[in-house]
């Protein structure tokens, strides 16, 4: 971290702030040149809060030069974190994991039908949310325990893991119980109080979506705060950011991939279904997606969108799944992978 001190600045508060650092066990450098006064800071700053560093009306400026968080970081842990749901790994140079599956769960016969689909289609995962966080009060929200236990009797009969949404801590158990992989959606990203209970209180993996319109940083020290508390098992979900663009519902930021799989050692996965809104514009961007090095894409699938309880526009039709996967799979052979 490097300060920059304001120029005409009482030498014993210089000193005050130098002795302050010291005795955090920061070792410090400081620098003065001609025009500038510079204090650098060697040591582990995560802990420290430069905004609270600025407010010292000393202090001109306040640069970051690590990363604001650890576990989530890389450096610290170069190797790939590949993840284990009943089997089937995420990340590293693993298959890439295709979960499909409907926006909503609605009803016991409908996901097992949508199961059986999926899975034949070449999914490994079925997603289906039971609490649903809708825009509107009057929509759907979701069959909630009912839609859970459809989707464990779904896995019952395909094997199929299945993915689902949290809202609420108090569903932490239910989850822990009955889902493989706990979904933070986009508008729970930081929700720090539902990310520290879902650090402390399961080891079930956790699939954190990037928030609607939150940076990169911002997404990963979500994952950290769920790491910090005591869940290391992250995979990180893009599903579109909210710009200035009306032709799909959402900007699918692809860039993330090398991006996250740079600065951090966790899974990344596309979600183009949420990203785009348009079921036209779904398998182009997950063919971009595989070429770009995601470890996985979550797509929704429905027998007839035009009835979906939820994001029927977005839905694709088990064969149009089918027909993804398959060109899918022939990119992820060629960048050296498979699906
Ligand atoms: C979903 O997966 O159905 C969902 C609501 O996603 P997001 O949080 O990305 O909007
Ligand atoms: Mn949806």
């Amino acid at each position: 971290m490097i300060i920059t001190i304001k120029r005409t600045s009482d030498a014993a508060l210089i000193e005050q702030l130098i002795a302050d650092f010291k005795s955090q066990g920061f070792e410090v450098h400081d620098s003065v040149g001609t025009d500038y006064h510079l204090i650098g800071l060697i040591g582990d700053t995560v802990h420290v809060d430069e905004l609270k560093v600025k407010a010292n009306p000393i202090v001109e400026n306040v640069t970051r030069i690590a990363a604001p968080y650890k576990k989530a970081n890389r450096l610290f842990h170069p190797e790939d974190t590949v993840i284990d749901v009943n089997g089937i790994k995420i990340g590293g140079n693993e298959k890439v994991v295709v979960i499909g599956g409907p926006c909503s769960v609605e009803g016991l016969d409908h996901i097992c039908d949508l199961a059986e689909k999926v899975k034949a289609a070449g999914a490994v995962m079925l997603r289906g949310g039971a609490y649903k966080p809708r825009t509107s009060p009057y929509a759907f929200q979701g069959l909630e325990t009912e839609g859970i236990l459809d989707m464990v009797e779904a896995r019952n009969r395909t094997g199929l893991p299945v993915v689902s949404e949290l809202m609420d801590s108090d569903q932490i158990d239910e989850f822990e119980k009955y889902v493989d992989v706990i979904q933070i959606g986009a508008r729970n990203m930081q929700n720090f109080t539902l990310l520290k209970a879902v650090g402390k209180r399961t080891t079930k993996p956790i699939l954190l979506k990037r928030g609607l319109a939150n940076t990169i940083e911002e997404w990963i020290m979500s994952a950290e705060y769920i790491m910090a508390n005591g869940n290391e098992k992250v995979i990180l979900c893009e599903r579109g950011i909210r710009t200035f663009e009306k032709y799909t519902r959402n900007t699918l930021d692809l860039s993330v991939i090398p991006i996250i799989k740079e600065k951090t050692h966790l899974p990344i996965i596309i979600d183009p279904s949420h990203a785009t809104g348009n079921w036209k514009y779904i398998e182009k961007m997950s063919l971009a997606a595989v070429a770009a090095g995601a470890d996985g894409l979550i797509i929704e699938v429905h027998n007839q969108p035009e009835c979906a309880w939820s994001d029927g526009a977005q839905c694709l039709k088990p064969e149009k799944f089918a027909q993804l996967i398959e060109k899918a799979r022939k990119i992820a052979q060629v960048i050296g992978r498979d699906i």
